[in-house]
């Protein structure tokens, strides 16, 4: 009798034991980012990061990733996306026709991420090496059926969904066909806006921010460490004014050199996209709360490396096409919730990972 009242004391003391380590442990919740960088390179393809890394001098940023994917690029009416559709579909999550900036297949307007991080109080920016209204930044905080409207989608900044905005792109607010001086009217709801091209950091809860005219000049036309510096300023403010924030960085012209099918061009722009990121990388590991994320929108040029007769240790760049390629591109994260972007989907999903991660209800 008193060795039964015995085992039955210790198989409940077992069971108290246990209840109290899972209790101790807890149900393991994975950690959120409070800031997320989302870097693209416009047009960049694994025929890129592999050609222009293996001359690339420094750290090759890409290689510090762990967590690599692959995403499909089609949009809705193409196989082969283009840059308006591409960027849509990682901020409102659905794909669209080419040439539309955050608008559905239909063409019905649909909150993006930026929408719905600003509910929440996060801070919102897009830095690019384009103008600010060109398609890819576009993208994340206008919604119109085409992407050549540049003039209207500036107009989106008045609604505030985008906090912070620093590129090119001058004449869009400043030289309207409508004749409006979008700046002033910014300044109303606001912003700081300006348009030096000396550079200046200027502390600022909203910025509009543009150095160019339309695009900013290419590397070999002396840009600098520019997207670098922007890439800071935006962090730096969006962090200082919200605490939590989502950045958006674009590698614009990698595109560009693809399209001119000018391999020379498009390795000096990808050279300074990875420094960017090498820096992003950097502070991401000192902070431990921020998400990078690293991907393209679809390749440009149909790149690839062909082997070089003359010299054998190295390879001949060869474009297939002055257009996009419908090839799958790389995806790299890191931080916390990187584990989510490991695999092969969609660019849809993209989206939907952002909303998991930040708590996000998007419909
Ligand atoms: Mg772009
Ligand atoms: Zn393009």
């Amino acid at each position: 009798m008193k060795r039964i009242f015995t085992m039955k004391l210790l198989s409940l003391l077992a069971f108290l034991l246990t209840l109290n380590a899972s209790a101790w442990a807890g149900p393991k919740k994975p950690k959120k980012p409070k800031h997320v960088i989302f870097l693209i390179g416009d047009g960049m393809g694994l025929a890129q990061i592999s050609g222009a890394m293996s001359t690339y001098k420094g750290q090759n940023a890409f290689e510090r990733f762990k967590v690599i994917g692959f995403s499909k690029t089609s949009s809705a009416d193409n196989y082969v996306t283009d840059s308006g559709a591409g960027a849509t579909v990682f901020s409102i999550g659905k794909k669209a026709k080419n040439g539309a900036i955050g608008v559905d297949s239909a063409e019905k307007s649909k909150d993006g991420l930026f929408e719905l991080l600003k509910i929440k109080g996060w801070g919102t920016g897009v830095v690019a090496t384009s103008s600010i209204t060109h398609a890819t930044p576009a993208a994340f905080y206008a919604h119109v059926i085409s992407r050549k409207s540049q003039d209207e989608i500036s107009e989106f900044l008045v609604r505030k969904t985008c906090d912070i905005a620093i590129g090119g792109g001058n004449q869009f607010f400043l030289k309207r066909k409508d004749n409006r001086n979008l700046y002033n009217e910014l300044t109303e709801f606001g912003y700081l806006t300006l348009h030096d091209t000396s550079w200046v950091e200027p502390l600022a809860n909203k910025l509009i921010y543009t150095l160019a005219e339309d695009g900013m000049p290419k590397m070999s036309e002396g840009r600098g460490d520019f997207l670098l510096k922007a890439t800071k300023l935006a962090s730096r403010n969006l962090q200082h004014h919200y605490g939590n924030y989502f950045l958006m960085v674009e590698g614009s012209q990698i595109d560009w050199g693809g399209h001119d099918n000018d391999y020379e061009y498009m390795a000096a722009e990808l050279y300074d996209f990875n420094e960017v990121i090498n820096a992003v990388l950097d502070a991401a590991i000192k902070d431990g709360n921020t998400l990078v994320v690293v991907t393209a929108d679809h390749e440009t040029g149909g790149l690839s490396l062909l082997e070089n007769k003359e010299d054998k240790s190295t390879f001949k760049p060869n474009y297939a096409s002055k257009g996009h390629s419908g090839i799958m591109v790389p995806v790299f994260a890191f931080g916390p919730g990187a584990e989510e972007f490991a695999g092969i989907y969609e660019n849809t999903a993209i989206h939907y990972k952002f909303l998991k991660l930040l708590g996000l209800n998007g419909k």
